[in-house]
């Protein structure tokens, strides 16, 4: 591991003792004296499970703050995933909670009646519900036909509810925070959760509106997309590694919450100018052929870690499914620039000649670098004389070099295709730390 891996590797070990701390701080406290007594174990045991939920809830906040240096280590993909697992373990902890205080005390099941439920477990059931509807409408999001946008909004409002309700529950039942230092501390603790979301909101965006940009070219390409060339308005533009997205904030301001992830296609070594390549896929990529020159823009990031720059190879192996070739063209432009050596092979699948987006510029590159393209359609022409179907394990077989482990991979495309060539590339004997997906799915 060189340098770079290192200092990476002990920034996530801090981060992730730091995330630790942060979800056992607030209960550790609780068990500083006096604290009540004679409940029994199963029952501390499940108030435990009780605070430990209502933590971790908390703590997701944090995960989706998008803060940088925090993110870095792991790729923010990976953050979310997190995000996503993290709050499936407070589910499970809070159906525990009262589950094993009914075990325990089987008669206390009758305050569940709402005639005469008292206000703290009404607190408990609606923090409860919420908790549900925000994992539902998260996991179940398509499904039940929630338009993106508006489901990250409801995601918002619930999040905060449920954390409030859980909240209010603990301080009504006072149960292990009843001296007022502690009562305080299970206050102040949950608004600095709740600050995460304001700097998420309030914060970034207003950081993020002083360096706007300008769309300096609307370019169509083939493959329905499009790709928008910014400029940075009146400071230097961003740094980043090439491989890496932004997420793009397009006729709304960055409070607007509406920005969409998408991968940086133009060279890192020059920042002055930023391509984004999109394909027209829904409400807002149809809308990409509208944009006028001239029209304001706005940029976070750059964020991941699905670049060259953190995988160091003698040589590189790239596997794009239809606009997944966006970051892949980022890193080829790059590598163009720095006259980087290293051979690349690119794996690019498409439905069909007329539409595979880059076909020219990729030829070019092909004179500039040590790179050699093999291009499968999905509905060739008769005449078409090269790979035909899908990038099966065969295709991969029959034109990686034989010095093929000692490469790096990269993957972005369709979920299935990526799938798929992970499967075949772990068949071919391929290392799996040495294979690199970019996950589109984020939400
Ligand atoms: C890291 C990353 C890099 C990407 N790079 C590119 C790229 O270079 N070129 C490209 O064409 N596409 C890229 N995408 C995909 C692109 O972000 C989505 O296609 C686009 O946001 C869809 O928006 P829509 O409203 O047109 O489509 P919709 O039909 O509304 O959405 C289609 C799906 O895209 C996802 N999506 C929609 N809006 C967002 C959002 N604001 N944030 C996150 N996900 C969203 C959701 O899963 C949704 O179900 C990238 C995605 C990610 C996560």
């Amino acid at each position: 591991m060189d340098g770079a891996g290192m200092n990476l590797l002990l920034r996530g070990t801090l981060w992730i003792v730091v995330f630790i701390g942060l979800v056992l701080t607030p209960m550790i406290v609780l068990v500083v004296r006096p604290v009540p007594g004679g409940a029994g174990f199963w029952w501390d045991f499940s108030v435990a499970l009780g605070f430990a939920s209502t933590t971790m809830m908390g703590i997701t906040f944090a995960l989706t703050a998008r803060f940088r240096r925090a993110t870095e280590p792991f790729g923010i993909d990976i953050v979310y995933y997190m995000h996503r697992r993290i709050a499936w373990i407070a589910l499970i902890l809070a159906v525990l909670h009262p589950v094993l205080i009914f075990a325990e005390n089987p008669s206390l099941i009758r305050i569940l009646d709402p005639a005469v439920m008292p206000r703290h477990l009404v607190a408990a059931c609606a923090s409860f519900l919420g908790l549900i509807l925000l994992i539902g409408t998260s996991a179940w999001r398509r499904q039940l036909g929630i338009e993106y946008d508006r489901w990250r909004a409801l995601h918002a409002i619930l999040a905060v509810l449920t954390l409030v309700l859980a909240v209010i529950h603990i301080q009504q039942v006072g149960y292990y925070v009843d001296e007022p230092w502690k009562k305080w501390l299970w206050v102040i603790i949950p608004a600095s959760w709740i600050g995460f979301v304001l700097y998420r909101r309030l914060i970034k965006p207003f950081a993020i509106m002083r360096r706007p940009y300008q769309v300096t070219e609307v370019r169509q390409e083939l493959g329905q997309c499009w790709t928008l060339v910014f400029e940075p308005e009146g400071h230097s533009g961003l740094r980043f590694s090439p491989g890496q997205f932004v997420w793009l904030s397009l006729w709304y301001t960055p409070f607007a919450l509406r920005e969409h992830p998408f991968s940086i296609a133009s060279s890192a070594e020059d920042p002055s100018k930023i391509e984004i390549t999109i394909k027209e896929l829904g409400d807002f990529t149809r809308q990409i052929g509208n944009v006028k020159v001239g029209e304001r823009a706005y940029m976070e990031g750059p964020y991941g870690i699905f670049t060259i720059d953190r995988m160091p190879a003698p040589g590189y192996v790239f596997i794009a499914g239809g606009v997944g070739v966006a970051p892949f063209m980022g890193i080829l432009r790059t590598m163009a620039d720095r006259r980087d050596p290293r051979p690349v092979l690119l794996f690019y699948g498409a439905k069909s000649w007329e539409g595979l987006t880059f076909r020219d510029e990729l030829k070019g590159l092909e004179t500039r670098l040590d790179l050699k393209t093999v291009v499968i359609l999905e509905n060739p022409t008769p005449e078409w004389e090269g790979e035909k179907g899908m990038i099966t394990k065969n295709v991969l077989e029959k034109h990686l070099p034989a010095e093929h482990i000692r490469r790096a991979y990269f993957i972005d495309g369709p979920e299935p295709m990526m799938e798929a060539v992970e499967k075949s590339l772990l068949q071919l004997g391929v290392p799996g730390s040495d294979i690199h997906v970019e996950i589109y799915d984020l939400a």
